[in-house]
């Protein structure tokens, strides 16, 4: 694995100095990343949210026989009349599953259903509705077409045709994919090891009574739901203690057993704590400000040998950087070929307030209007400790660093938090 660069944050015209865009420090953790390596040989149900590793090739033509699309009648092209009409014999049915076995001759047809083979001699399916049926004999008219509601053997997939390439993040419909060209089993990356513990003398865990000022530790519930929908093997090291020595302690152990240390708090510029100490001298760090709300601080590096992302303490802030920074960068780490995040534009119900020179990930609620039509509102109260906001929520409404804001009708950025498959 490479090392983070430890560039000094350069600025752009609108953004302060020492503060790096969105882009800039997407780019730059991207960029000081490679897949880890190690592969498992898995079932097919089993690389449900995997990576594949290999090319995969289909061991069988799809589909594997000439069929019908259609229930009708399986006929010779050759038979079909010019003008007026025509009269065949049905000889014989072929079933799905079960194919007429005969050969049908000149003046003849057979029964077919949908996606029953092809019987010998017959080059066309005519729809059922398209012939007049009396006792074993049909009447055929000439508006036909040679070939016409055919399948051909091969015409989806040829045998040893590559199907899935590696990188291709396994979705339902790619292990269908699989199945339908007889691959039992794949070639896969093996699962991400994320710890994470949470820092700060005033968490507490649920069970426990909450003293003045402490609150519930619940950046390590979000970040465990966002790590396991990910599909990485996650390991929770608790709350650390604000101590010299159980912060060093954690990261130490956390690098040894983990490709990637995650953890909430502590990053934010005169922070009393211990975190950048420790990482001071364990690892290799940066400390940086992004020109972003919420989530302005964020720290990424390696200690030893293991990545390291130090998310922001409030609960907002850190599912906001998980989403946009962590989450690509684990799936370039899970040796995903795709690694953004899609978004698309539609109308704002409401009035959304923005402060210039940050990108805001505000959240919002995807709905249809009155009419039907696809728009997005506000969940409301946007501070970055209102964790009920991102519950509530379904997308973010990404307003660009120059926005002032923005009114009910304006088209603005959304990025769904769920895709349909
Ligand atoms: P920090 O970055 O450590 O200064 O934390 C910023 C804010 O987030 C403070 O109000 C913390 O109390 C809060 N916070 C930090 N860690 C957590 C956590 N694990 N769960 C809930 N809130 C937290
Ligand atoms: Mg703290």
């Amino acid at each position: 694995m490479s090392e983070a660069h430890a560039h000094s944050p350069t600025c752009c015209d609108d953004v302060p100095k020492g503060t790096l865009t969105v882009d800039e420090a997407r780019e730059r953790i991207q960029k000081a990343l490679e897949p880890v390596s190690g592969i498992e040989r898995v079932a097919i149900r089993d690389a449900l949210g995997r990576v594949l590793v290999e090319d995969v090739r289909s061991a069988v033509d799809v589909p594997s026989h000439t069929n019908s699309a259609m229930d009708g009648y399986a006929i010779n092209s050759a038979d079909l009349p010019s003008e007026g009409e025509a009269e065949l014999k049905v000889i014989g049915t072929s079933w799905a599953g079960r194919p007429f076995d005969g050969t049908v001759g000149r003046g003849e047809c057979a029964r077919i259903f949908t996606g029953a083979a092809m019987p010998k001699g017959t080059d066309t399916a005519l729809m059922q509705e398209a012939v007049k049926r009396h006792e074993e004999t049909i009447r055929i008219l000439a508006r036909h077409k040679a070939g016409e509601n055919v399948r051909y053997a091969g015409e989806d997939l040829k045998q040893g045709d590559v199907v899935l390439k590696p990188g291709q993040l396994i979705r339902p419909a790619d292990i269908g994919v699989l199945a339908s060209v007889g691959v039992p089993e794949v070639n896969v990356r093996r699962r991400l090891r994320v710890a994470f513990f949470s820092t700060g003398d005033e968490l507490r865990s649920i069970g426990e009574s909450l003293g003045e000022g402490e609150i519930y530790d619940s950046n390590r519930y979000t970040i465990y739901g966002m790590l396991k929908r990910i599909g990485a093997e996650v390991i929770d090291m608790g709350v650390i203690r604000d101590t010299r020595e159980a912060t060093r302690q954690a990261f130490k152990d956390a690098a040894a057993i983990a490709d990637v240390v995650m953890t909430s708090g502590g990053v934010s510029v005169g922070e009393a704590d211990f975190v950048k100490e420790a990482l001071d001298e364990l690892g290799k760090v940066d400390f940086w400000k992004i020109a972003m709300k919420p989530g302005k601080p964020l720290a990424f590096g390696f200690v030893d040998d293991a990545v390291f992302f130090g998310l922001p303490g409030n609960p907002v802030s850190v599912m906001v950087t998980f989403y946009q920074f962590a989450l690509p960068a684990i799936r370039r780490l899970m040796g995903c070929r795709e690694t953004y995040v899609p978004s698309f534009r539609l109308p704002l119900m409401d009035t959304l307030k923005k402060g210039k020179g940050r990108t805001e990930f505000q959240r919002g609620v995807l709905q249809r209007d009155e009419n039907g039509q696809p728009v997005v509102r506000t969940t409301g109260e946007q501070g970055s400790g209102i964790l009920s906001s991102m519950s509530l929520a379904n997308c973010f409404i990404i307003l660009p660093r120059k926005s002032e804001g923005a009114q009910p009708g304006d088209i603005v950025e959304v990025q769904p938090f769920d895709g349909i498959v």
